[in-house]
């Protein structure tokens, strides 16, 4: 069996299952395949999602991925030069600086994802850093 995401003429979406691909056609040529909103036996495929997670070597998604990867990269590269590394001591050091304990100063580190929301209730702003893939050389 397989299974075809189907569209009629009037816009419904629905599910086809067929026995193979010949069962399709011929039930599409002799109309005895009917749209279960409307009752339409003008019935054909959807058009295929576009899939770019799969990535089969298409030049436009290697470049879209380029595209952001600079882009992350731009980000480190700012926060890296205007704020002050302060490692794990993060949640700590922003929240100093939230309560004005200490200077406003820009600073990044580590926090695990629940610190960082913590922070984020307690109105202190944090944002993630894009990681790069080739951070882990
Ligand atoms: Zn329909």
């Amino acid at each position: 069996m397989i299974r075809y995401a189907l569209t009629c003429d009037n816009g419904h979406d629905f599910e086809g299952w067929f026995a193979n691909n010949d069962a399709w056609e011929s039930q599409v040529a002799d109309a005895r395949l009917e749209c279960p909103a409307c009752g339409s036996v003008r019935v054909e495929k959807a058009p295929m999602a576009p899939n770019i997670a799969k990535g089969t070597g298409g030049t436009e998604t290697d470049g879209a991925f380029k595209a952001v990867r600079e882009v992350a990269r731009q980000v480190r590269t700012h926060v890296e030069k205007n704020a002050e590394y302060v490692g794990k001591q993060f949640p700590e050091e922003a929240r100093k600086i939230h309560y004005e304990e200490e200077g406003k100063r820009g600073i990044y580190g580590e926090a695990s994802p629940e610190e960082a929301d913590e922070l984020r209730e307690e109105g202190v702003e944090v944002y993630p850093l894009p990681n790069l893939p080739d951070d882990q050389n």
